[in-house]
């Protein structure tokens, strides 16, 4: 997913953008323009504006991998029963659509292969009994996933945002980030030819990421967050030192415009690190 960075316009990437950033990470540097308002804007630039959008479809589609839709036609005052062409294990989102005169509807999520819908005469629109035409939109996952840990943390993140739990999604932002430059250092360590065993010892061994990340990082490929100064200071304000204090039981809230920020700081790092590695990160 691609969004822009001017207006809210999104599209999939094509298949020959896809190949030409797997075949060439220095293409991510390359521009492309929005369909919608013409700006134009890297592609790095327009992926991260993909991963972060608060356009709610767009969050609910990068937290699935099954979506499907539908009509369909309810008596108002019982439920429906819907079948499900293909088994969605966890479903995270309907929305319902009345087509006709305004219903209550609303959803009940059954996880497998259906789901049922619940309706009801609100007093100045469909009565009990009336046909109603409702239009729906499931996004849904599998409960496994192949994808590397940190990306499994990225979307569990995403997915608490989408909760409202603030708290607990800046934390597994930081959290996902850790486990990006542990992917990041083991693999330099493998290409190195240090044993996965050794590799874990030494990750175990070192306390705290700072060391990880200004110290070790550095030292194996030459990378340094410090040399981003903006994400740097970002990383150790809105996500390092919050989510010490909110480990230390100290913050009692998180806003949404706190855990959103840390967020985007954590996929904004992650992009750098991967952008600047001598790895070739599939
Ligand atoms: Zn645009």
């Amino acid at each position: 997913m691609l969004g822009c960075v001017s207006c809210s316009s999104g599209r999939t990437l094509e298949p020959n953008e896809i190949q030409s950033i797997h075949a060439n990470k220095a293409f991510l540097n390359e521009e492309t323009k929005c369909n919608g308002c013409g700006d134009r804007f890297p592609y790095v630039e327009g992926i991260i504006q993909g991963i972060i959008s608060d356009s709610l479809f767009a969050e609910w589609n990068f937290v699935s991998n099954i979506v499907l839709s539908g009509s369909i036609k309810v008596s108002v005052g019982t439920v429906y029963h819907q079948k499900l062409e293909q088994e969605v294990p966890v479903i995270n989102k309907i929305f319902l659509t009345c087509i006709d005169t305004h219903t209550d509807v609303a959803p009940v999520y059954d996880h497998g292969h259906a789901f049922r819908v619940i309706s009801s005469a609100t007093g100045h629109g469909a009565k009990i009994g009336d046909t109603q035409k409702i239009d729906w939109l499931l996004y849904g996952r599998t409960k496994n996933i192949k994808i590397p840990v940190w990306q499994k943390f990225i979307i569990q993140a995403k997915e608490e945002l989408l909760q409202r739990q603030y708290n607990l999604s800046l934390l597994t932002s930081a959290i996902s980030f850790e486990s990006f430059v542990d992917t990041l250092i083991e693999k330099l360590f493998s290409q190195k030819g240090i044993t996965q065993e050794a590799s874990n010892i030494i990750l175990e061994s070192m306390s705290g990421i700072y060391h990880k990340v200004h110290k070790l990082l550095p030292e194996l490929d030459k990378i340094a967050l410090k040399e981003n100064k903006e994400i740097n200071k970002k990383w150790q304000k809105s996500v390092v030192e919050k989510r010490n204090t909110i480990a230390h039981g100290a913050i009692e809230e998180v806003s949404k415009e706190e855990a959103r920020e840390a967020f985007e700081t954590v996929i904004r790092a992650i992009y750098y690190l991967a952008q600047n590695t001598s790895l070739n990160l599939k």
